[in-house]
């Protein structure tokens, strides 16, 4: 295998439900999954129902260009339909996005503790991961990310910025990225990563297709995995100019999203009920989740997405640990070593009495730690 291939630190993802109930023996129906930041809603209806329809089709190639998707989109964004890719997910696009403008001896730039799959990418096209110190709150430090960038002159092909954040929940304000882009060098492509967009408070939002209109070295990704409940059917899109975006195109796979996947996203996409619905429950679930990490003194990050980062402890083994003893009571969470924080835990939101679950045992954990 070639070096930089062979220096890559695989994904870990959240374990599936069948693996943990195998592992610690346990009965799969009482095990909660708060691990990956899906909809505890599970898929809408909607989709659900328009992917069924697509199913007496799948003899046939999906739509290479998936042109129904575009329209909807395009209508709803306001942008042309040729703004826009899709993505097998959204990680699709972060990946495109890579391999369209850097290659070996270049540099890709983020925040630490920003999304995994940002230095997966880098390092797949053989580039420099540039690696930014963190705000205080673990954030994006903008101003710090700038300045790299720039230290970094003509090597710097590639920048990713995530609002908000995962793991950590961080959230941009919108007249800070203005600036950002505004700032950043034309020769150089700012990803905004918005896979949690739809979980932003109302006064938390902002146009960012407004952005894309405004610099062509822009590309705005979104994903059906989170609010629209379709994580298990891989799809997500981007959206900047058309020469940005004939780029992109050029580069993936013809076929990269599948039928079913586009029905449901079409159906999915237009499901203002869903939305709402799924944002209501993650708004009430936060709350249930830092009250009571406010009422055992565990510090915890604000965050603007459908997950928590908790501190579960001061010493570098509290996240495995505690991540450890969820698991043999039947709660899957995340550790977040591999993020550089081994002292916390990323929990999902789920649905309260999932929730409730996980607080049950993580009473019943630290009462007995005393
Ligand atoms: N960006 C961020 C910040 C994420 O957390 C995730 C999912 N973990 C993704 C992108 C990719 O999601 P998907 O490929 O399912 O659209």
């Amino acid at each position: 295998g070639l070096k930089h291939i062979q220096a890559i630190a695989p994904y870990v993802g959240g374990r599936p439900i069948s693996e943990v109930a195998r592992e610690y023996g346990l009965d799969e129906s009482k095990i909660v999954k708060l691990a990956s930041n899906e909809n505890p809603l599970g898929m809408p209806k909607s989709a659900q129902e328009a992917m069924l329809k697509a199913a007496s089709d799948l003899g046939r190639y999906p739509d290479s260009n998936g042109f129904e998707l575009k329209k909807v989109l395009s209508e709803r964004l306001g942008v042309p339909a040729d703004w826009i890719t899709l993505g097998n997910g959204s990680n699709d696009i972060l990946e495109l996005a890579a391999r369209a403008v850097a290659q070996s001896g270049d540099e890709i730039i983020f925040s630490r503790h920003a999304f995994a799959v940002y230095p997966l990418a880098t390092q797949a096209v053989g580039a420099k991961a540039i690696e930014v110190a963190p705000t205080d709150m673990f954030g994006h430090d903008l101003p710090a990310i700038l300045a790299a960038v720039k230290a970094s002159g003509d090597k710097a092909k590639l920048v990713f910025v995530a609002n908000p954040n995962n793991p950590t929940g961080s959230y941009l304000k919108p007249d800070d990225i203005e600036a950002f882009l505004s700032a950043v060098p034309s020769h150089v492509v700012v990803v905004l990563d918005e896979a949690y967009n739809e979980y932003l408070a109302p006064e938390q939002r902002y146009d960012a297709v407004a952005w894309v209109k405004r610099f062509p070295n822009m590309i705005l990704s979104r994903s059906f995995s989170k609010a629209y409940g379709l994580a298990g059917l891989r799809i997500g899109y981007g959206v900047a100019q058309p020469a940005l975006t004939d780029l992109l195109n050029r580069i993936r796979q013809p076929f990269n999203v599948n039928s079913l996947a586009q029905a449901a996203a079409i159906a999915a996409f237009q499901d203002d009920a869903f939305l709402q619905q799924g944002y209501e429950v993650n708004h009430a679930g936060y709350l249930q989740l830092t009250t009571v990490f406010d009422d055992l003194g565990l510090p915890y990050l604000p965050s603007a997405g459908n997950f928590v980062l908790v501190k579960v402890g001061g010493d570098d083994d509290a996240g495995a640990r505690m991540n450890l003893a969820l698991l043999k009571r039947g709660i899957i969470v995340r550790p977040v070593g591999n993020y550089g924080l081994p002292q916390w835990l990323r929990i999902s939101i789920g649905l309260a009495q999932e929730n409730a679950a996980f607080i049950n045992a993580l009473r019943d954990i630290l009462s007995t730690q005393k």
